[in-house]
């Protein structure tokens, strides 16, 4: 992050040292709005954007939820500054395959198709946006400039502020800084600091939206332990490390909601599909139980999904013999005659077939977790 800025530094300082008077105020608010809005037009010439409305769409419509609380809730800063200003965000989808998203200053959100690739769930997309909007919504590239120049007896800020508020008029200048602000953002993150302050927020942002904040928890997770077995590009420069998975666990389950990753990933889930007055349950692709009770293959649903969180074991999958199936005191179907009839099947048979498929689930599970 240093060497980039001070890389930054020496191609201003020899393009536009003798051009501008020195100003070290870059604010939050109006002049890094402007700063974005450079980088963000800079950046739009060297992406291609995705055609897919529905993709898009999708995007748009999780980050705008989130964009509405941003700007009007103030959420406790650990890096940067808390203070809310609304910004007019947009969410752009990149065609690449990279799985990455970035923000500039001021509210320019990219996400690239590799991540909508990578996501399981509403929730996960959910929580990488809410991530991207707390880098802007904590004014965390201004934060990171003043640092800087802090630390640097040569003004960086200094220069950047007096390229922004001199008004661009040295277009040369203006798309140097938008280059290197693009590549600050995109390549480096903002730093560690940074990065995890973006996942406390976003954990307040997703739950404020109606998302379910374990979607950003799966998401790291996943992330950390793929990122050692595959070339995730430009992640490989956004380690992400087991304390920031483990401080999103802890966040988490301090504000009392349950970590149930089978909602926010695509953990194996029984679902019901009725049609032409019949009801299917499937699990994993195979129809296990068929009925003209709609409400019955919900409720065998149900309990098989709420089995699985509770990590049955398959020993505990029972019959009675004569159609029925249970577990852990729960009763998971009770096949009768008409249900039989519609599978072709006797009662005992259809009921063995079900607890046989859920023990295929949990086995198929124990040799995932094995490697
Ligand atoms: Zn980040």
């Amino acid at each position: 992050m240093k060497k980039i800025l001070i890389s930054i530094l020496s191609i201003l300082a020899l393009s536009a040292m003798c051009a501008f008077a020195a100003s070290s105020e870059i604010e939050i608010g109006e002049p890094e709005v402007q700063m974005g809005k450079e980088a963000a037009a800079e950046t739009a010439k060297t992406i291609k954007v995705v055609a897919d409305e529905a993709v898009n769409k999708r995007v748009k419509t999780i980050g705008e939820k989130l964009a509405k609380v941003a700007n009007e809730t103030e959420i406790k800063a650990f890096y940067g500054t808390a203070e809310v200003v609304p910004f007019e965000y947009s969410f752009t989808v990149i065609e690449d395959k990279e799985v990455n998203a970035y923000s500039l200053p001021g509210g320019f959100i990219y996400v690239h198709t590799g991540l909508i690739d990578f996501v399981q769930s509403d929730d996960e997309l959910a929580g990488v946006l809410a991530h991207e909007v707390t880098h802007a919504a904590h004014h965390h590239m201004v934060y990171l400039l003043k640092q800087q120049e802090k630390v640097s007896n040569v003004t960086t800020a200094a220069m950047l502020a007096a390229m922004l508020l001199g008004g661009g008029s040295d277009s040369t200048s203006n798309l140097i800084l938008g280059m290197q602000l693009f590549q600050i953002a995109k390549v480096n993150g903002y730093g560690m600091n940074a990065e995890r302050d973006a996942d406390y927020a976003a954990i307040d942002y997703m739950i404020k939206a109606g998302y379910n904040p374990v979607g950003l928890l799966t998401f790291l997770e996943r992330l950390a332990k793929d990122i050692e077995f595959v070339d995730y590009g430009i992640y490989r420069n956004h380690p992400i490390d087991a304390e920031r998975v483990a401080s999103a666990k802890r966040i988490i389950t301090e504000k009392g909601i349950d970590i149930n990753r089978r909602q926010t990933t695509k953990a194996i889930c029984a679902e019901v599909k009725t049609e032409g007055g019949k009801s299917t349950v499937t699990l994993q692709g195979s129809a296990i139980y068929v009925t003209a009770a709609e409400d019955k293959a919900n409720a065998t649903a149900k309990v098989i999904n709420e089995l699985l969180d509770a990590k049955v074991k398959a020993h505990e999958i029972k019959l009675d013999g004569s159609g029925g199936v249970f577990a852990k005191g729960k009763t998971i179907a009770n096949v009768t005659d008409e249900d039989a009839k519609l599978m072709g099947d006797t009662k005992a048979n259809a009921a063995k077939n079900i607890q046989t498929a859920i023990k295929n689930v949990l086995f198929s599970q124990m040799l995932e977790t094995m490697h």
